[in-house]
């Protein structure tokens, strides 16, 4: 059987599920390298997820399954466009599929978006999960108020993280930083915005319930906002409908009584200005209308304007595609232009997961995506032969090139050293978080 050797950029699910249907392929033996700018792979399994979700985070034990078949081997520490270029890889591999994600996020556009004080939610995201690039970011929880601009899920988390009680957070795989951090936090009273109404809301319904139910939480909404079912989009409409009903029994339930905490929901406004002396103080909002406009519900200004004060804004409007160095990239939707994950005809670069369709869906959309991408590798590689050098050739180089570069046994000595500390906690693991930690752990005891 023909024989291959396909480098996968980014070990995310959407990497993980790409390599997984190469590596099992019947027709052509596929050997998988996987490059990780980070010493941890899992991506935002790792870094996204929110700790209080281990159900969601279990999905991990499928990419240590994949990583056990012996054509895998992941080079982590090693950044693309830093460490080996986009051409270094294509005189080594057959293939190419970038499997970045999205790791930066999209703009308001507004004055005082960068006031100290007004955060993205990819960075706030990024602190309580441990990423090394946001260890530093030190969020003031100093005042009561706080602000999650955006309608999604991600709004969710950061609002539930802001107000979980410690005594749950103390026994998830949150990084050390952010718990004392939360510990000391005197955030009592959040308010989610949206431009649009509840039955636009992103939200999806379990992660809406979850919220909305927390113990010792007051919940404040408008009323009048729940009425508006005429503008339910028919292709969202189950969701729509259950978002509503959650909202209205969280009205019907609401009881202020022995709630220290307070979660406000305010749709139909968008952020119209961040302002403070120095630092976030209040927000603008422009109270919207719904239109109907060519099949979609457009959130419309009506000119009337609410100002609230606020000690913390974090802007949770969804993430945004990064360029990768000499790769093309659409700026406009920020992925990397694709025709079902092939880049362009006979580039031998393909792509899987949010850099191929934007940051939306569940981790399980990745699967059905990636296998996609796969299936076109698979079907142009069947019609040639490879011109790859040997792995032990590319592993050499690299050794030369990435001195620090961790491999998947170092990858398990680390993962063995985070659920070690986290032992007598009874935590999941403890995160390190910094690129030293990890290299230190990295070299451990042999297992
Ligand atoms: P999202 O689901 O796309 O939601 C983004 C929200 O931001 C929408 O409500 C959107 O409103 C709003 N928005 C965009 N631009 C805005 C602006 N200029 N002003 C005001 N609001 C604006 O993105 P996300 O929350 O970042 O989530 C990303 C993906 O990860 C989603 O597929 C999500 O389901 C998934 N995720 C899942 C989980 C989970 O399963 N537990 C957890 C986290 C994330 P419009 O609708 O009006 O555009």
């Amino acid at each position: 059987m023909k024989e291959f050797r396909v480098a996968v950029v980014g070990a995310g699910p959407a990497g993980f599920y790409a390599a997984e249907h190469l590596l099992y392929a019947e027709s052509l033996i596929v050997h998988v390298d996987m490059f990780e700018r980070l010493p941890t792979p899992w991506g935002l399994v790792r870094a996204g997820v929110a700790p209080d979700h281990p159900k969601i985070k279990s999905v991990s034990s499928q990419f240590v399954e994949i990583a056990t078949h012996p054509r895998y081997r992941l080079f982590g520490n090693v950044e693309f466009g830093r460490d080996v270029s986009r051409e270094d890889l294509l005189s080594r591999y057959d293939a190419l599929v970038y499997c970045v994600g999205a790791r930066s996020e999209r703009s308001l556009g507004i004055p005082g978006e960068d006031l100290p004080g007004s955060l993205a939610a990819s960075d706030f995201v990024g602190w309580y999960n441990g990423h090394p690039d946001m260890v530093s970011l030190a969020p003031d929880l100093s005042g009561t108020r706080a602000i999650v601009v955006g309608n999604g899920n991600v709004a969710l988390d950061v609002a539930r993280i802001l107000l979980l009680p410690h005594d749950i957070l103390r026994r998830t795989d949150i990084a050390d930083h952010a718990l004392a951090s939360l510990a000391t936090s005197n955030i009592r009273d959040v308010t989610i915005l949206g431009r649009r109404g509840p039955v636009q809301a992103a939200f999806t319904t379990v992660e809406l319930r979850e919220i909305v139910t927390m113990e010792g939480l007051e919940i404040a909404l408008d009323e009048r906002q729940l009425v508006v079912p005429e503008f339910i989009d028919p292709a969202h409409a189950r969701r729509a409908q259950r978002n509503l009903t959650v909202l209205q029994q969280a009205l019907t339930a609401a009881s202020a009584s022995n709630c220290s905490r307070r979660l406000s929901f305010g749709f139909l406004r968008s952020p119209i200005a961040i302002s403070g002396r120095g630092r976030v103080e209040r927000i603008e909002v422009g109270i919207n209308r719904l239109e109907r406009d060519e099949g979609q519900v457009r959130s419309v200004d009506t000119g009337e304007r609410e100002v609230l004060p606020t000690d913390l804004v974090i802007r949770a409007v969804g993430y945004r595609g990064e360029a990768l160095p000499g790769v093309a990239f659409d700026e406009r939707s920020g992925i990397i232009p694709n025709v079902g994950g092939a880049v362009a005809p006979d580039a031998r670069e393909y792509v899987a997961g949010w850099i191929k369709r934007g940051p939306s869906g569940i981790i399980g959309t990745n699967r059905a995506d990636a296998v996609e991408t796969a299936e076109r590798i698979l079907g142009a590689l069947a019609t040639t032969h490879s011109s790859a050098p040997s792995g032990q050739s590319t592993l050499d180089w690299l050794g030369r090139q990435c001195p620090k570069m961790v491999d998947h046994a170092s990858w398990l000595r680390i993962d063995r050293h985070e659920t070690t500390l986290g032992q007598p906690a009874n935590r999941p693991r403890v995160k390190l978080v910094t690129i030293g930690e990890m290299l230190a752990a990295a070299r451990g005891p042999r297992l």
